[in-house]
């Protein structure tokens, strides 16, 4: 047997003035094939899990490029086609072959197409023909088209959000993809529309008790191949944003219709409880002052590049300065200029520095202030559980007023209380962090904080929906509309 896998990958939101083009690929991801790392990334890992199982198995597995742009905003028309057209030809360069294995996003957006997995899919298959395994892991975060589910066997979201469990997930997709190209299986595929979009961390109630759930019935169910819980992602202006279902069945598709609706209906029924409480920023900032706690982590939850906005807001900063506080940390604000700047004046040298605040006008004025160069760090990296995040070049910088900065280049959320470490700074040894995330620091943090709150400063990110000028999205959800399934519910 042989096989094909390959990944392209982002998450568009198509509100933010942060364009993405391919410098945005090469800056995170870029590996032609045979370069793939040894290690993971988010949306890569089904590479991993292909090279383990078909060196157990003794089949062919041809490597395709793999490219992951951190998320911005809309894609590059000529971006996304070059990389969809080099990674189509590999394909057809590797034919015949008997399964295709992508790893994919799910929310890429670019210029001309609001679907680009839904049109990646479809030319996969026109290639590989009918009855040949084609298999796709996703983020959560994602939309999940009728175009995807038409040229797809096999779709498998991450069901842990934050997403520890995107190796897991490609090691399950590639196992199936396996059973599929030996003939073993018949997947049958039932979406239910939830109608609904919300942000839904499964590290807490109800989601936890309901994922455990939906594991179960996975492990019970003998007709049960895989159920996947798709979130959708807020900042994604295309028709069919929103929280879906997907369970996939052993050629069983009225079971699996109707297990997609009941799961989905209680989904629905979570809807504005399923995340922590989070705090104006005033509330915030009088809270970790008067904590005892050593660190405070205040997650700016709006201002998370993860969410494709630039990371640069300096609300929260402002708001600190403002009560006089000290020995805080914020990593980090993205400036690549300011960074430059701190860079030609060099290590020690004291400076009038203006830095954030510079992409979107919601998200407060750039900082001005005199600043101490403390450290100046080519090529700086964070971790993400195995994977290695690229910062690009940082600069920690000391402000006159007592509060420590990192200024960077490639635009990265909070992943992990390394970022500050590499950077010269002891994340364990100051008051207060304030860091840019929305979940995904949970578990590294939680390990060195026992309070973590969450800030809603309420910017830049299209944050409420009802409130967000949608133009493509035309389905009836909520919180838009109240009662999307009709009165009764
Ligand atoms: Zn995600």
């Amino acid at each position: 047997m042989k096989a094909f896998v390959a990944s392209i990958a982002t998450e568009t939101n198509t509100f933010s003035p942060v364009y993405t083009d391919m410098s945005s690929f090469k800056a995170s991801l870029y590996a032609p094939p045979g370069e793939h790392p040894e290690t993971p990334t988010l949306c890569s890992a089904p590479f991993i899990a292909c090279r383990r199982r078909f060196a157990e198995l003794g089949w062919e597995l041809v490597e395709g490029t793999a490219a992951w742009a951190e998320p911005g905003g809309l894609v590059n028309r000529a971006t996304y086609e070059g990389l969809r057209d080099e990674v189509l030809g590999q394909l057809r360069a590797a034919m015949p072959v008997d399964g295709v294995i992508l790893g994919l996003h799910g929310a890429m957006v670019a210029d001309g197409y609001d679907d680009c997995e839904g049109d990646l899919l479809a030319r996969v298959r026109e290639i590989v023909g009918p009855g040949i395994t084609v298999a796709a892991e996703f983020d959560p975060h994602s939309h999940l088209t009728q175009k995807r589910l038409d040229n797809a066997d096999l779709l498998i979201a991450f069901k842990e959000f934050p997403h520890t469990d995107f190796v897991e997930r490609a090691d399950e997709l590639v196992e199936l993809a396996v059973q599929h190209m030996r003939g073993e299986i018949r997947p049958e595929r039932s979406a239910f529309d939830c109608r609904m979009i919300e942000v839904l961390p499964t590290s807490i109630d109800p989601m936890r008790s309901f994922l455990e759930r939906v594991r179960r019935i996975e492990a019970e169910d003998p007709a049960v191949l895989s159920i996947s819980l798709i979130h959708g992602f807020m900042a994604g202006d295309v028709p069919d944003m929103g929280t879906r279902v997907l369970v996939i069945t052993d050629g069983a598709r009225e079971h699996g219709d109707r297990l997609a609706r009941e799961l989905g209906m209680e989904l629905f029924s979570f809807r504005g409880r399923a995340r922590p409480p989070y705090l104006p920023p005033e509330e915030a900032v009088d809270r970790a002052l008067a904590s005892d706690h050593r660190p405070v982590v205040l997650a700016d939850v709006w201002d998370n590049p993860g969410g494709g906005v630039a990371g640069d807001a300096t609300l929260i900063l402002r708001e600190l300065t403002a009560r006089g506080a000290t020995d805080v940390a914020v990593g980090t604000i993205w400036d690549p200029v300011a960074v430059q700047l701190c860079r030609a004046a060099g290590e020690g040298a004291h400076i009038r520095l203006r830095f954030g605040g510079k992409t979107d006008e919601k998200a407060g004025c750039p900082y001005d202030a005199w600043v101490t160069v403390k450290r100046v760090v080519p090529d700086a990296h964070q971790s993400f559980g195995d994977s290695r995040v690229p910062l690009g070049d940082a600069v920690w910088v000391n402000l006159d007023e007592g509060i420590d900065v990192i200024l960077n280049t490639v635009r990265s959320q909070s992943f992990s209380p390394d970022l500050f470490s590499n950077l010269g700074i002891d994340p364990r040894d100051r008051h207060i962090l304030v860091i840019k995330s929305t979940n995904h620091f949970y578990e590294a943090f939680a390990a060195i904080s026992d309070e973590i709150l969450y800030v809603d400063a309420g910017a830049p990110y299209p944050s409420d929906p009802r409130t967000t000028n949608y133009r493509k999205l035309r389905r009836p959800i909520w919180p838009i509309v109240e009662h999307p399934h009709g009165e009764t519910r």
